[in-house]
């Protein structure tokens, strides 16, 4: 399994995850033309899109969904929020290619499995998602709104993360933006500040996690060192291992290390060598101001 990102922000986003012949694109919030060009940016056809999978309706999640669905032939899976949403019904989808999911439900598309969940964002029927396959588990989590014991649950034991850091509180108060939507991003069911977010790395981090990336950042009311220091703070780990999504050009493909006890010779080795355990994952109580 492997991963990538054609761009991420209120501009737009995009999430390319790959294992065996199963390329999802989560979200496409540029027009079908510009995720084209994205797409080959990072070695992509879009004919070779599996499935496209949209996490609300917001425009930085949809802009290009119906015609990219429609001109490549890819299905869409989505929730029935999402599908009746005003956004989707003034360009339709090819309802031929709809898979309505249900928020909590456990799917397969090709090789990758997926689960929905529910999330408290502003829109009709937000869900966000995890991808796994036998061996690895991808935890992406944008457009949260503020974090709920649920998320909490589920979050845990992944082996990378894109964790959306949306804003700063201190640079949302003090910046540009109206005072409205001030209140509606800083609300609960906005995004997530730096504080918030690394609230939620802490209770669900294990020394399983191989990639953290920071997502969905404002480039108004958010600053990288801001962000790493909340996270830091939140699990002390080294600030380069940090990797930073940007709206640009998103981040090129990751992929997943087997750790040393896992390759090693097994007829090499006695029992010690087999002592490793996986961390059991303990929730923790996140109180969220
Ligand atoms: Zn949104
Ligand atoms: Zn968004």
């Amino acid at each position: 399994m492997r991963f990538a990102s054609i761009g991420s922000g209120s501009e737009g986003n995009g999430t390319l995850i790959s294992c065996g012949e199963t390329l999802i694109l989560l979200d496409c919030g540029f027009s079908a033309k510009e995720t084209v060009r994205r797409l080959r940016e990072k070695q992509v056809e879009p004919e070779q899109l599996t499935a496209i999978l949209v996490t609300h309706e917001h425009a930085d999640h949809i802009k290009g969904v119906s015609v990219l669905s429609s001109k490549y032939n890819v299905p869409v899976y989505l929730s029935w929020g999402t599908f009746c949403c005003k956004a989707l019904r003034q360009r339709p989808l090819d309802e031929t290619l709809v898979n309505v999911i249900t928020p909590h439900e456990k799917f397969v598309v090709g090789d990758i499995q997926v689960q929905s969940v529910p999330v408290p964002h502003d829109a009709r029927e937000p869900i966000q998602f995890i991808f796994s396959n036998d061996k690895w588990r991808l935890g992406v989590i944008t457009d949260t709104g503020s974090v709920t014991p649920h998320i909490i649950s589920v979050y845990g034991n992944c082996d990378a993360l894109l964790l959306e850091c949306n804003h700063d509180s201190e640079l949302l108060a003090n910046g540009p933006y109206p005072y409205a939507l001030k209140r509606r991003v800083a609300g609960d069911f906005g995004h997530l500040n730096n504080q918030q977010a690394a609230l939620l790395l802490k209770a669900v981090y294990s020394d399983r996690m191989q990639h953290l990336i920071v997502t969905h950042v404002s480039q108004k009311n958010n600053h990288p060192d801001r962000v790493k220091d909340a996270l830091v703070a939140a699990i002390q780990c080294n600030p380069d291992w940090i990797q930073m999504a940007d709206q640009a050009c998103g981040f090129d493909w990751l992929e997943f290390e087997s750790k040393s006890f896992e390759s090693n010779d097994s007829e090499s080795k006695d029992s010690e060598s087999n002592s490793s355990e996986e961390k059991e994952f303990s929730i923790e109580t996140v109180s969220i101001a």
